[in-house]
């Protein structure tokens, strides 16, 4: 018969079962926030959200999540009445949770002097280390970390990296300055994600806090136009660079250099400030990606926008077309914005790959002609698309968008930034473990320091250059301690029926609602009921079942008892044994004892719902559910 392989638990286990908080860039406490919302407490969840990440608002609308991703809940069987896998369950839906926790405490329903308060005063809670903002302010009075000397940072970029940068700088007693060359701070959030899934108001919001901490924000002013990079060099202490990846990639296909051909987030910053952008009826956006459906959905409700205001019929449906080389089920974007594009009208044609762009005799485009895609992908997962050049065919239209990727703009360099070596042309050579360019106190964040990624990558980006630059400049690292402790909880429960109830579908505006305005925002958001209720399934990871063998009298009821079967009685000789396994039979019972003649308790790890039911049934009072923190004091080394 085959062993059981085991792991034993090392030090860092029980937080690593945290899965919504490892996987998260900034290490939000994700699953301390959402038993927040089900206790009650909107205050406190909005604090552990905001505590590491100053965009905490923002991602409540339209990060990426790639907690949801890691939830534990979206991995574990569901067993119908009679105990038969039914599927697997789905993630809780923390991106909306976060949302609701931040609309009760936030920037999104309080004044920025408030919210300033609030974070300002965070008290640490049974999830310490999510009030790093709190936490390093607190160290900071405490004489444990020592503030900088209020040099003066350049930072050129006000999106997310570059905010994230000079909101922790700020933090630290830097005076960050951020160079932005739009109108508005933000950075793609402000000039390519539609207003329909992010409204300008939040972000506005939102940044006046970062502001009001002591980060100032020089818009219209653009690095290499308006201030030479030599200037930022010679005036202040180190710059930083992040300026993102604003360059919509071109194909290099025939017909593509002229009227009506634009890049996808060219598009989207003219919608977001209002310029205009000559626009036809009828549209083909090429790309498969989340860019390309912002892209897309934007023209459709500017074209039914405009249709409507002069008052003729709305045929705006159909007309925009969505072609992806991808197809469905290969398609880069979310599956929400492919269904949510399905319901609003958005023509899409997966497996077609553009051959070139036809016009007429004066200019005017009148179609893209496409080839049929078999395949984008070879066996190793690279790019490597093959087509059918028999099965072709030509989509009418008057305009072209290209959304399929894009790069950095570093001309500025030329003045004052040659020693910035390049790893290929565009990117610069980066240290990344410092953000450290090849140029004496030049540092990068953000989408240019890492490729393009999600908002909250940025963000982790700029807060890691901060320390970066922090360490740079006054010779001390930030570091800190933590303590874990494992607190025994006697009364442990969970809200009755949790395990059964099904993730909540997000409210969202009923499609012929959401053409009516451009800026008409599609999700509503859970209500107070909902919120609390979807909360209500997060398995709370941080509690687990702890078994003290010691006391176990080996009858076996917590497995017989446990829901998902997560638990097993085996003998340790059905184990295959490791180096880890073997030391820990050691320690607790000594050398060269028969395997056969011991027990051991394995738990699946991906099945456990923390019911806590073998908790209550051991007859030994053997087991025990304790919660796992970490505290963090942060200190200057
Ligand atoms: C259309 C679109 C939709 C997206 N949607 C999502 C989403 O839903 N969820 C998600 O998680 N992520 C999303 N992303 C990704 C996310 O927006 C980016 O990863 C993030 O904005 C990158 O942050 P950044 O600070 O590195 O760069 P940016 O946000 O690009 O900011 C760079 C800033 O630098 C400024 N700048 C550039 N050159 C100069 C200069 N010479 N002088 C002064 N200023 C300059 C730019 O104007 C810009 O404001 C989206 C991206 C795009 C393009």
């Amino acid at each position: 018969m085959d062993g059981l392989k085991v792991q034993v638990p090392h030090e860092n286990y029980h937080q690593e079962l945290i899965s919504c908080q490892v996987a998260c860039p900034v290490h939000t406490d994700a699953r301390g926030y959402v038993r927040a919302i089900a206790s009650g407490d909107f205050e406190a969840a909005y604090l552990i959200a905001r505590g590491p990440n100053p965009f905490a608002s923002i991602c409540g609308r339209i990060c990426g999540a790639p907690c949801e991703t890691a939830c534990r809940r979206g991995k574990v069987p569901r067993v119908d009445d009679d105990g038969h896998f039914v599927a697997e369950d789905r993630p809780v839906a923390i991106r909306a949770l976060k949302r609701f926790a931040c609309e009760q405490a936030g920037p999104d329903s309080h004044p920025t002097d408030v919210v300033l308060k609030k974070i300002q005063l965070a008290r640490p809670s049974a999830a310490a280390n999510a009030e790093e903002m709190a936490a390093l302010l607190r160290a900071g009075v405490e004489g444990k970390f020592i503030p900088a000397e209020g040099q003066r940072i350049a930072i050129i970029g006000a999106g997310p990296a570059g905010l994230a940068a000079g909101h922790d700088l700020a933090l630290m007693g830097f005076r960050p300055v951020v160079f932005e060359t739009e109108p508005v701070a933000a950075g793609m959030l402000a000039v390519g994600v539609p207003a329909y899934r992010l409204p300008r108001d939040l972000i506005n919001r939102e940044v006046a806090v970062i502001q009001a901490l002591g980060v100032e924000i020089r818009c219209n002013t653009t690095v290499g136009k308006d201030i030479s990079f030599s200037e930022l060099r010679a005036d202040f202490d180190a710059v930083i660079v992040a300026v993102g990846a604003k360059s919509s990639r071109s194909l290099g296909l025939p017909g593509e250099n002229g009227p009506r051909v634009y890049g996808g987030v060219d598009l989207l910053r003219a919608v977001s400030l209002g310029t205009s952008l000559e626009i036809g009826q009828k549209v083909v956006v090429i790309g498969g990606g989340n860019v390309a459906y912002d892209v897309a959905r934007s023209v459709l409700r500017q074209i039914a926008y405009d249709t409507a205001r002069t008052a003729a019929r709305l045929e705006a449906t159909s007309l925009v077309h969505l072609v992806s080389l991808e197809g469905l089920e290969e398609m880069p974007a979310d599956t929400v914005e492919i269904m949510e594009g399905d319901e609003e009208g958005i023509e899409r044609w997966n497996g077609w790959g553009p051959l070139g762009i036809l016009r007429d005799d004066e200019g005017l485009v009148t179609g893209v002609e496409f080839r049929r895609c078999l395949r984008v992908y070879d066996e190793n997962r690279r790019f490597s698309p093959v087509y059918d050049d028999q099965d072709r065919k030509v989509i009418p239209c008057d305009t072209v968008l290209l959304a399929v990727g894009q790069s950095p703009a570093l001309n500025f360099l030329e003045n004052g930034g040659t020693d910035v070596q390049m790893m290929r042309p565009g990117w610069p050579k980066v240290d990344p473990a410092t953000l450290a360019t090849t140029a004496d106190r030049v540092f990068v964040a953000g989408d240019l320091a890492h490729g393009t990624r999600l908002l909250i990558d940025a963000v982790a980006s700029g807060k890691a250059v901060a320390r970066s630059v922090y360490q740079s400049l006054t010779g001390r690292s930030i570091t800190f301690d933590a303590v874990t402790s494992h607190i025994v909880l006697d009364r442990y429960r969970r809200e009755r029926g949790y395990e059964s109830i099904r993730r909540a579908d997000i409210p969202t505006l009923h499609p012929s609602e959401r053409l009516v305005h451009p800026d008409a925002v599609v999700e509503t958001g859970f209500t107070c009921a909902q919120a609390m209720c979807e909360a209500s399934r997060c398995l709370d990871c941080g509690v687990t079942p702890i078994f003290d063998g010691s006391r176990c009298v080996l009858c076996g009821g917590c497995a017989d008892v446990c829901p998902t079967q997560c638990l097993k009685l085996v003998s340790l000789a059905e184990l295959i044994t490791n180096d880890d396994l073997n030391q820990a039979i050691e320690q607790t019972l000594g050398p060269d004892i028969d395997l056969t003649e011991h027990s051991a308790i394995l738990k699946d790890e991906d099945r456990c719902i923390r019911c806590a039911l073998c908790f209550m049934r051991c007859p030994a009072e053997a087991i025990t559910m304790e919660r796992v923190t970490t505290s963090i004091s942060w200190r200057t080394l």
